[in-house]
């Protein structure tokens, strides 16, 4: 038998040492557009910010290669000691964080991990509770096009017409009416603070479970600028990218051992095959991070923030949905200057401001147009603005609306020049990813 070695194997040129660029200039071309675009703009998208590059660094990390099928310890693969290493700080780290005693850093995404709680909880057809979609609820609470509202059988509560807060009263009232198994707190475009006691409440009385999908305000929890929702609630769902600042992620928590089995066993096998290391392990950085103690001065900035912008857009002739904000977010509403969402959006783009239209409460126009957009300070905050580079904010949307209130959809020119000047002085003050 020979024991000379093999030929050499005919693998592409490059593979083992070639970087991004020199592999595919075409898709390191774009990922070089992203990173200036994310440099040079304002990110006002409230559902994103922009993580560090240690995060970065983990989820692009040879972790993609590994399957992992299973919970540490209880592998479906060999070769999973590091895995194991890294998801067991990740479920370590998000437990103290959050202050709960079970935690599953696996699912893929918020959807997932939604979808993993009505995979162990429900059956098809059960009655839940969310927030209604035209009041700030998320597609996975209940849209009919969503799984949740085919599968299932939604009943939603919403923001009254007067205060745009939610009502309580009318919560219980519905509850009592359709008696859910599952009721939803949490939603992606509701401004004010959550009263999870008072849900609590709710559920108990018609012996539903709670459900607090904190995604959007995970960050401002962690690092005590919103109450958290344990211990009134049952369960706790997050994605990870959003105010939290890590990679693109869903987690679930839960403080019940009952509660353990099921939702293991939703995420895996119900939902999904291997989880994906790479991006377990950008999670495990991104809650050491978040277990900072600079963590919590970013998480009360967000806030301040967040009133620095409500506070310049009112002084300067917008309308903010409920009157405020006590979070990371706000809801802008354009009705009165006779701007669409939709024209506001693509206006304050050719401003380089980026920002999402978003229905409003009692929106008569639809989805793809709106009458509002949708504001958050998360990743201005990361890249450095404090309450004084928000006011200006507020003022330059202000002015680029106003173009847009006289001149129709194709704005005024001249403002949008001017503000995008404005714009690129606050973005080279406040760099993004300085070294890269
Ligand atoms: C963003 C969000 C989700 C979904 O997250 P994806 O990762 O985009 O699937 C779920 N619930 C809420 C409340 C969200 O804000």
């Amino acid at each position: 038998m020979s024991t000379a070695p093999s030929d050499v194997l005919p693998v592409m040129d490059g593979f083992w040492n070639d970087d991004l660029a020199a592999a595919d200039p075409e898709i390191a071309a774009a990922v070089t557009s992203e990173l200036a675009r994310q440099r040079d703009k304002i990110e006002l998208i409230a559902s994103e910010n922009i993580a560090s590059r240690a995060v970065l660094e983990a989820t692009g990390s040879v972790f993609t290669n590994k399957y992992a099928e299973g919970y540490p310890g209880k592998r479906y693969y060999g070769g999973c000691d590091y895995a194991d290493q890294v998801e067991t700080l990740a479920i370590e780290r998000a437990k103290q964080l959050f202050g709960c005693n079970f935690a599953n850093v696996q699912p893929n995404s918020g959807s997932q991990m939604n979808q993993a709680v009505f995979l162990a909880l429900l059956e098809p057809g059960d009655t839940f509770m969310g927030l209604d979609l035209n009041s700030g609820g998320h597609l996975t609470h209940g849209s009919p096009v969503n799984m949740s509202g085919k599968w299932f059988n939604p009943v939603s509560y919403g923001v009254t017409e007067g205060d745009e807060l939610i009502d309580m009263d009318a919560v219980a009232a519905t509850a009592r009416e359709h008696k859910p198994k599952l009721i939803i707190c949490g939603g992606t475009a509701y401004s004010r603070t959550w009263d999870f006691g008072a849900f609590r409440e709710i559920a108990d009385e018609v012996g539903a479970y709670l459900l607090c999908d904190m995604s959007h305000i995970s960050g401002l929890v962690a690092g005590g600028a919103h109450p958290s929702p344990f211990p009134h609630c049952d369960i706790v769902t997050s994605t990870t990218h959003k105010s939290l600042r890590g990679p693109r992620s869903g987690i679930i928590l839960w403080n019940d051992e009952k509660l353990t089995k099921p939702l293991n066993m939703a995420v895996f096998p119900g939902l999904q095959g291997g989880p994906l290391m790479h991006v377990v392990a950008g999670k495990a950085v991104a809650f050491r991070e978040a277990l900072q103690p600079e963590f919590k001065t970013y998480a009360h900035r967000i806030v301040e923030n967040a009133r620095a912008l409500a506070a310049s857009l009112e002084e300067n002739g917008l309308r903010i949905v409920s009157g405020g904000t006590d979070n990371h977010s706000m809801l802008v509403d354009l009705t009165a200057k006779d701007v669409t969402g939709k024209a506001a959006e693509a206006g304050l783009d050719r401003a380089w401001l980026t920002c999402n239209k978003n229905g409003i409460p009692f929106d008569t126009r639809s989805p793809f147009v709106t009458s509002g957009i949708r504001l958050g300070t998360p990743a201005g905050t990361t890249r450095g603005f404090g309450p004084v580079e928000f006011r200006t904010v507020g003022k330059l949307i202000a002015e680029v609306v106003d173009g847009l209130s006289k001149n129709g959809p194709e704005g005024d020119a001249q403002v949008e020049e001017s503000v995008r000047a404005r714009v690129s002085e606050l973005c080279s003050a406040f760099p993004v990813y300085p070294g890269m």
